[in-house]
């Protein structure tokens, strides 16, 4: 039985109190970029450290879906339900056609390399917007991340079929997490610097920013990946397990993990079963909230 800690009353409707907290994989090195692709029906996640893209599904269990994933982090569907990645090591966002090739969408911001490509999501118009912190660059021996050629730690929007890559946000520290409100009015994006917080923007018809506010500080840290359901809630990864937040920002409860997650998503056949990606681990809960994010 997973173990829960209600912080509110609305959050015994969203988790029962008899739900399990399933291992369905582990033995990985660190594993983030939780995607369900329900037209096949299996999750894939990113093994970082292992340079491989990880696949299960209730019928196969885990296997290897590709070796050699540079490294790949976050990863998502567009609306053509292809894979969209961020590599570490390929320093780049790249998609998955449906022939199996792999091709890049972006790699450098102003002639610079970009970063280290993060975490991602795929707005309905098709642009992908993604984080860009340091995290993926080699350490110096005082542990300073080495070979960067931008100047901040950008959140980016890119239009795949003009390559117009523009920076929409400068001023966070580690910017990490990234999803859409169901409307696409709102942006959150996360921080896992010191601030540990989620931020939240108003987001215009022409793709900017705007009205940037704390969302909620997540104690303990960090907010790395996290999702919102058709409610509007936000399931997101903290140092203890996943914390829900309500559309205002207040903590509804958290599901207790035994490793601390980076990431989780939705899916399954109705998009209820959070798939959690923990440190070694891949957990499963069944929940009542369905994902919001597309497709
Ligand atoms: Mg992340």
């Amino acid at each position: 039985m997973a173990e829960l800690d209600v912080r509110d009353p609305r959050f015994e409707r969203l988790v029962d109190a008899g739900a399990e907290l399933r291992t369905l994989n582990s033995g990985m090195g660190f594993t983030e970029g939780p995607v369900y692709v329900a037209e096949g029906g299996y999750l894939l996640w990113s093994d970082i450290p292992n340079n491989r893209l990880m696949r299960w599904s209730e019928a196969d269990g885990a296997s290897v879906f590709r070796e050699g994933s540079n490294n790949t982090n976050g990863n998502t569907l567009d609306r053509q339900g292809r894979l969209v990645s961020c590599e570490h090591s390929g320093r780049r966002v790249s998609r998955t056609e449906l022939s199996g090739e792999v091709v890049t969408l972006v790699d450098s911001y102003h002639g610079g390399k970009l970063n280290s490509p993060n975490d991602l999501a795929v707005q309905s118009d098709g642009t992908v917007w993604f984080t860009d912190p340091p995290y993926g660059l080699p350490l110096d021996g005082d542990r300073n991340r080495t070979g960067m050629e931008q100047d901040a730690h950008y959140v980016f929007r890119l239009n795949p079929d003009s390559g117009d890559l523009t920076a929409v946000a400068d001023d966070f520290e580690m910017p990490n997490g990234i999803a859409f409100s169901p409307d696409e009015r709102l942006l959150y994006v996360s921080d896992t610097g010191p601030s540990s917080h989620i931020r939240v923007f108003d987001v215009s018809p022409a793709g900017t920013l705007s009205n940037g506010r704390v969302f909620a500080v997540v104690d303990p840290r960090g907010p790395d990946g996290f999702r919102v359901d058709t409610e509007g809630n936000i399931w997101t990864s903290a140092g203890d397990g996943i914390h829900v937040f309500d559309p205002a920002g207040v903590l509804l409860g958290k599901i207790l993990c035994p490793e601390q997650p980076s990431n989780c998503t939705f899916g399954g056949p109705e998009k209820r079963t959070l798939f959690i990606t923990a440190r070694t681990s891949l957990f499963a809960i069944d929940v009542n909230a369905a994902g919001a994010q597309a497709p």
